[in-house]
């Protein structure tokens, strides 16, 4: 039998009868667009995360969207972000009318690599672009290097995006992503740490010009006249259902946070010694949004692959190809010095089976499968 890449089952088993109350509720009371359950999530994942104010939305890509959108970037302007990211990333660059400016990564956590960071931003200069902001995406679920990031960004006058679809309740020297950037984004897209059961996003700030613009930005640019739009927006709000879902699974994630390091750690106790298994810098906590290693120096990535899902064990490659040799992305700036570490991790990278029920015996058989194919 086949082991699953991401087991949701086993989750939905666990609080089936809460979600099952939560969705009758939003039946009985009807109120399917921003009902109460939409506050009082909001309130609870700005509880979680530490941050003053959270906007659900629709999706992680919106979420992107309404920050460019909030904090500022058009025509002329770069955006740097890393180039081994989903699409998402850059994507809302170029809707606001921005330039996405790709940058490296640091290959031993496959986030920004500050130095590649400071190489964009003079050659985007030097290329008449005005630099306006810095996305790090906190890629497999590990935060990305904020302090570093943050002290360039304040001394070129840039704003941080965190993009912390993957990474929602990371930690970073004592904070909780979601409070660390200036504006932090989420996905509830279901395969991510902490999903829903459709599409779903939002967003966390401590300021609170930019929380009132975002929550306005989300509905048409509302004002205080419901017939008196402030300003140009789009419509984009977590539906009450998703909201009532996410409440169940919330309650239950910091628990799934902790099973996650145990599944982590017996796949790197494991495959240390056969592959470069994940690091997780001192100070840095991962919510593991998958677990990625790569191979080795002369070990064939594809014939591994392909062996272990012989032996049922399914893998995937997060990401085959970097932005910058995408086809929508391919004429964006990049770091002068090249991406070559962006490159090394998609021809290396692969991705296992996953999730914080993962019990023992079928990890065993994971790292069985994979001991195999080498
Ligand atoms: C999933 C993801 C997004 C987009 O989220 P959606 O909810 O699917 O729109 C953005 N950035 C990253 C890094 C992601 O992994």
């Amino acid at each position: 039998m086949s082991i699953a890449f991401i087991d949701l089952a086993a989750q939905q088993a666990r609080i089936k009868d809460k979600i099952d109350a939560r969705i009758q509720q939003v039946l009985s009371h009807g109120k399917y667009i921003m009902g109460p359950e939409v506050k009082e999530l909001e309130t609870k994942l700005a509880d979680f995360c530490g941050a003053k104010y959270c906007i659900s939305c629709a999706n992680g890509t919106d979420a992107l969207m309404l920050a460019v959108m909030a904090l500022g970037a058009g025509r002329g302007d770069a955006v740097f972000c890393p180039s081994f990211t989903f699409a998402a990333t850059a994507e809302a660059v170029y809707v606001m009318g921005a330039q996405p400016v790709f940058v490296d990564i640091d290959l031993a956590t496959y986030n920004m690599d500050p130095a590649s960071l400071e190489r964009a931003i003079a050659h985007a200069r030097a290329q008449g672009l005005t630099p306006k902001g810095i996305i790090p995406v906190d890629l497999f679920g590990l935060p990305a290097d904020y302090d570093a990031i943050q002290a360039i960004a304040k001394r070129e006058g840039l704003w941080v995006l965190g993009d912390s679809a993957q990474g929602f309740g990371g930690v970073y020297k004592g904070k909780t992503t979601g409070a660390i950037a200036d504006i932090t984004t989420t996905s509830f897209f279901p395969a991510k740490p902490l999903g829903c059961y459709g599409d779903g996003g939002a967003i966390f700030t401590d300021n609170e010009e930019m929380a009132k613009l975002m929550d306005s930005l989300r509905v048409h640019g509302k004002g205080s006249h419901k017939y008196d739009n402030e300003r140009i927006g789009t419509n984009s709000r977590l539906d009450t259902l998703q909201a009532a879902i996410l409440l169940e699974k919330l309650a239950i994630y910091a628990d799934e946070i902790a099973a996650r390091q145990i599944v982590a750690q017996r796949y790197t106790n494991a495959l240390s010694n056969s592959f470069v298994t994940p690091h997780v810098p001192e100070g840095y906590g991962s919510v593991w949004a998958q677990y990625t290693l790569r191979v080795q120096e002369g070990q064939d990535r594809e014939a591994i692959q392909a062996k272990a899902k012989e032996q049922g064990v399914p893998t995937v490659v997060y990401y085959p190809r970097p932005l910058h040799q995408q086809t929508a992305y391919q004429d964006a700036l990049c770091d002068p010095e090249g991406l070559s570490q962006s490159e090394a991790a998609a021809k290396s990278v692969f991705s296992l089976p996953f999730h914080p029920y993962l019990d023992e015996a079928t990890s065993n058989q994971v790292i069985a499968a994979l001991k195999a194919a080498l």
